[in-house]
């Protein structure tokens, strides 16, 4: 039998989100139930929320960055038991067969994978509601083993926001020798500094915000800059490895293409929701390329949490309770918080 428990959704775009009643299925043989302690906001939730891309399936309940402690397991669960920390980020289901699954990258199962939230549901039907809720359950092969760090809410956007740059500086090659340019400090970008920098690279951050020019400083970053200052842009022309890219609006990229060197990539992994514009001249000339990135497997975000906690690396964080929530939103959308809201869900 399912289980009714509360939680944070809404029916619409234009509704706030308040408490409701949301069911969890039944354990199966693999599954693992789990107590959430704490959740953070990505900006994609908001995105969600907010119907950006069109297509949300409401009601919807969001969060992605889920931390909690195994409150029970199915008969056949082999590696949690009940009072174990786990964690559960993006992906919580997909075919395990193709290509892309047996590679470990599950985002690209040619099925399509199941988000924790807003998701087609293809075990219980109906769609998957995430971790703005009192618990969560899943198959034991996409819940990960979360590292004991001292401060779990603050580990907590290590699922989304962590995985979502470990994985693009890892396949581009961050480390020394490279110089690499972090674009928009927000959740992913200052989790970006601080494992590029644990990677060995050299880090250039470029913000639209003059008050976080020093405090990227203070996150590791060797060089910040604000990028309303042409004169100083100009001095990093043709500089850069590479550049990730966490911008969340509409922006020029064409300025950041400019700042790479020969076969350079700017990776995309923000998702404004309108078409960016590349001119041709700014990849032909230097070979450079325009890439994407998308979150990371199941395998990858485990070795992430394992590196982040080795190299003592979480969010700077704001912890709220879950009746702030909207007023989180808000916040978030304006560009008002350092650098990661996390929801501390004992207040649900
Ligand atoms: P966030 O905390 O809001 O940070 C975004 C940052 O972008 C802001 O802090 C700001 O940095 C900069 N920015 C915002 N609006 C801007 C504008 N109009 N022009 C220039 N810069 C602007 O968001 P987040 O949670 O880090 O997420 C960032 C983006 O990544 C979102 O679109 C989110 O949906 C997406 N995302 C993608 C993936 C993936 O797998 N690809 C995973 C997670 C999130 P400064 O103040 O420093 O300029
Ligand atoms: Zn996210």
């Amino acid at each position: 039998m399912s289980t009714e428990v509360k939680a944070y959704g809404t029916a619409s775009a234009d509704a706030p989100l308040q408490e409701i009643k949301i069911n969890r299925r039944a354990l199966q043989a693999h599954d693992v139930e789990f107590e959430i302690l704490y959740c953070g906001i990505c900006h994609s939730d908001l995105h969600q929320i907010k119907n950006d891309f069109g297509g949300t399936l409401f009601p919807i309940v969001p969060g992605h960055e889920i931390v909690g402690r195994v409150t029970a397991i199915g008969d056949h669960v082999k590696n949690f038991k009940i009072g174990d920390l786990a964690a559960v980020g993006c992906i919580v289901d997909s075919c395990g067969n193709c290509e892309y699954c047996e590679d470990g990258i599950e985002q690209f199962c040619d099925e399509g994978v199941t988000f924790s939230f807003n998701s087609e549901d293809k075990i219980s039907g109906g769609h998957t509601l995430g971790g703005f809720s009192k618990t969560y359950v899943c198959h034991e092969k996409y819940v990960l083993k979360m590292p004991p760090f001292k401060d779990l809410a603050a580990a907590a956007p290590l699922l989304c926001a962590g995985i979502t740059v470990y994985s693009p500086l890892k396949h581009w090659q961050a480390g020394p020798g490279k110089k690499v340019g972090i674009l928009g400090i927000g959740g992913l970008g200052h989790l970006a500094i601080k494992i590029a920098k644990a990677m060995g690279a050299e880090v250039v951050v470029f913000t639209t915000s003059p008050s976080k020019v020093e405090d990227a400083k203070r996150l590791g970053a060797d060089e910040a800059v604000l990028s309303s200052d042409a004169e100083t842009m100009a001095k990093y022309a043709r500089q850069l490895h590479f550049i990730i890219d966490t911008v969340s609006a509409k922006h020029d990229v064409n300025v950041y293409l400019n700042l790479l060197r020969h076969d350079g990539t700017v990776v995309l992994v923000g998702l404004p929701p309108e078409p960016l514009e590349v001119a041709s001249f700014n990849v032909v000339i230097g070979r450079r390329s325009f890439a994407g990135s998308n979150i990371g497997g199941i395998a990858e975000t485990q070795e992430m949490l394992d590196f982040c906690f080795e190299h003592n690396i979480t969010a700077e964080s704001e912890i709220i309770s879950i009746q702030q929530v909207n007023h989180a939103f808000e916040r978030l959308e304006k560009g008002d918080v350092k650098y990661r809201f996390v929801i501390d869900m004992a207040s649900l």
